[in-house]
């Protein structure tokens, strides 16, 4: 019996059905599921730039249901341990250098969200979620949503990389977040498929290995073929120039586990920027 044959046997009649052990899915599932995105974020100056990428960014947005929180899954908060932000005002924090004063003002003074937190680590069990009062928001963050949400008005919250584990432990974690888009959170993962900040380069040529991982790990993602974007360093030498450190990669993890997987993938920004970013993006949901 699908939700739907489940719903018609019931008849509408909602009394008859609180006995049974599958209500609560149900009627959470009625609730908006709420899509979740992978963004390639890029240089920090996407945060204040209007370019192909930030207007990429705002079109996603608008065609997005209004989240209850967002919680962002950013390439720049590493950690031993897994830890949410759990404060109610998260700070911006400006984790990068050599850009102009006006990159240094910005500020995004959306409110944190203590409650979702908590609840982001009662549902995983895979680990003893930290709550966190440390951290803020990360460029990760706050570049990407400044285009999205540019009012701030959304409470937003973090979840850190924890830099000791495999590519399979973040994919995993991000099935255990799946939970949280049936409470109306987004979830967002930002980072790039394809990030070599040593070879970028500003003569409009492209390396073959950038444009070839990041085909195939499109194609993996079309395919379904979940493991084999885990399982990425079997791509040998291009994975190697593509994902040098792969702290801007799990985040893409993250939005594979936390999709269902009859959802489609919807790419969005899918070029490479300076040689050796691929700024795609991907929807699900
Ligand atoms: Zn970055």
């Amino acid at each position: 019996m699908d939700r739907r044959d489940f719903l018609q046997a019931v008849g509408g009649g909602v009394l008859a059905v609180t006995s049974l052990p599958e209500i609560s899915n149900v009627f959470a599932a009625k609730t908006e599921r709420m899509p979740v995105l992978f963004i390639g974020h890029g240089s920090p100056m996407n945060a204040i730039e209007d370019n192909r990428y930030s207007q990429g960014w705002r079109e996603a947005a608008k065609k997005l249901p209004k989240p209850k929180a967002i919680l962002s899954v950013s390439a720049h908060w590493e950690t031993e341990g897994t830890h949410v932000t759990a404060m109610e005002k998260p700070k911006t924090i400006h984790d990068f250098g050599g850009f102009p004063k006006a990159l240094f003002d910005a500020q995004y003074p959306a409110p944190g969200s203590p409650e979702f937190a908590k609840q982001t680590a009662d549902v995983v069990d895979l680990t003893k979620v930290g709550l966190s009062q440390d951290w803020g928001l990360d460029h990760g963050t706050w570049s990407v949503l400044m285009q999205m949400y540019p009012k701030a008005d959304i409470p937003v919250y973090q979840i850190s990389l924890d830099a000791t584990k495999a590519p399979e432990y973040h994919y995993n974690l991000g099935k255990e977040l799946r939970a949280l888009r049936d409470r109306g959170v987004l979830i967002i993962g930002s980072g790039n498929i394809v990030h070599n900040l040593r070879m970028m380069r500003f003569d409009g040529k492209m390396y073959d290995w950038a444009p070839e991982f990041d085909e195939k790990i499109k194609t993996f993602i079309e395919k379904g073929d979940d493991m084999g974007s885990v399982h990425y360093e079997k791509l040998g030498s291009v994975a190697n120039y593509a994902v040098p450190t792969n702290e801007h990669y799990l985040p893409l993890l993250y939005v594979l586990g936390a999709k269902d997987a009859k959802e489609k993938p919807k790419f969005f920004n899918d070029v490479l920027d300076m040689g050796s970013i691929s700024m795609r993006s991907v929807r699900f949901g």
